[in-house]
């Protein structure tokens, strides 16, 4: 087989710097056999990706990773494909933004997730911010019809928590905590509520922010740490699972929240991320025979699975719905990513109380 011959210009937004983005043009002469010319339709803004728009990385990891385009959940559009695919031109296809290398340690003898020289988009390589880009078509999973684009472009956020909630091997009966009211917590409570039936009066839903709380109170028991700390008091030791979903500079009391929260022998997942050290109360974790596990990424059978179950499960797609902002962005120019990335920023922008993904269209 041979690269097929195309000719196509895309437009990449790139972050140069901090807070600014450029249009740079690449021509795609080419599609690699095995190979898909994708055109991004819809994009989430992720926290993740939010670091680097701040420059809140590592200064190392800035000069060495950027100029990036940044934007790995998404949807995108099937336009040509090369030699040895099976899929049609038109699919809309959900794009993984993890590819592995296949070979080392972790591809062999772990997760793909977990593999040392993987590709992620927006991490290590450029990500959905273009017109046009190459991807191999074993990283792309067809969005079934009945599933609206918006709610499939959360599947990399969804694949993460139901990744994280297979991970705590929570079980019925068992009483569990969320802490972090951002898209990635109200996601692993939907996922608790929806597929391992954690009961309203077992599932807590714990954060900040009353109007991102209050998006799960019909299947959570909600609860402002700040506003209530007499109710969060009154769990501490009854929790069987919590798992940590806020990151960032709130580390600092959710990691001990977590502690105090769990029951003798209890588990943590902790999702969220954050810069430099957090100090912890070690001897409690000994003494409380606590168990703390850190889940990253996820892997393709979680990305076929979320989709099936946003097929099959109805309350569960209604929930997903729920956590798409009601604010997106149509991005025509490296000005319109800007403005959609100062508006997600969830510390400075106005997604601090506006929930929900803010989605970018690409027209
Ligand atoms: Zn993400
Ligand atoms: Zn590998």
């Amino acid at each position: 087989m041979t690269a097929k011959i195309v000719e196509v210009v895309a437009r990449e937004y790139c972050l140069t710097k901090p807070f600014t983005f450029v249009e740079r043009t690449r021509i795609i002469d080419s599609i690699p056999d095995y190979h898909l010319l994708l055109k991004p339709i819809v994009a989430g803004i992720c926290g993740s990706e939010m670091l680097y728009f701040k420059g809140q990385k590592e200064l190392e990891k800035l000069a060495k990773r950027l100029p990036m385009c940044l934007l790995h959940e998404g949807v995108a559009e099937v336009v040509k494909t090369g030699a040895g695919t099976t899929i049609l031109p038109k699919t809309r296809v959900v794009v993984n933004p993890l590819v592995p290398c296949g070979k080392c340690f972790a591809c062999m003898n772990l997760q793909e997730n977990l593999c040392y020289e993987a590709k992620y988009m927006a991490a290590n390589v450029d990500g959905l911010a273009r017109t046009f880009f190459l991807y191999p078509e074993s990283r792309v999973i067809p969005v079934p019809e009945d599933i609206e684009l918006e709610v499939a472009a959360l599947s990399e956020p969804i694949s993460v928590a139901l990744n994280a909630v297979e991970a705590s091997g929570i079980k019925e009966g068992e009483k569990v905590a969320v802490i972090g009211d951002g898209a990635i917590g109200f996601l692993v409570a939907s996922v608790v509520s929806s597929m391992v039936r954690i009961p309203h009066e077992n599932l807590f839903f714990i954060g900040v922010v009353d109007g991102k709380l209050s998006m799960a109170r019909d299947f959570a028991t909600i609860l402002n740490s700040y506003k209530e700390k007499q109710r969060l008091e009154e769990l501490f030791g009854k929790i069987d699972v919590v798992f940590e979903a806020a990151g960032g500079g709130a580390h600092k009391s959710t990691v001990s929240q977590s502690i105090r929260l769990l029951r003798l022998g209890g588990r943590c997942i902790l999702l969220g991320i954050s810069s430099g050290e957090v100090s912890v109360a070690i001897t409690n974790i000994v003494n409380k025979n606590l168990m703390f596990r850190g889940i990253t990424r996820s892997k393709m059978e979680h990305f076929v699975k979320v989709l099936d179950l946003l097929r099959n499960n109805e309350s569960f797609r209604s929930k997903v719905k729920r956590a798409i902002s009601d604010k997106n962005f149509v991005i025509r120019s490296a000005k319109d990513l800007e403005d959609a990335f100062r508006y997600a920023d969830t510390e400075a922008g106005e997604a601090h109380l506006n929930p929900g993904r803010v989605l970018v269209k690409f027209p």
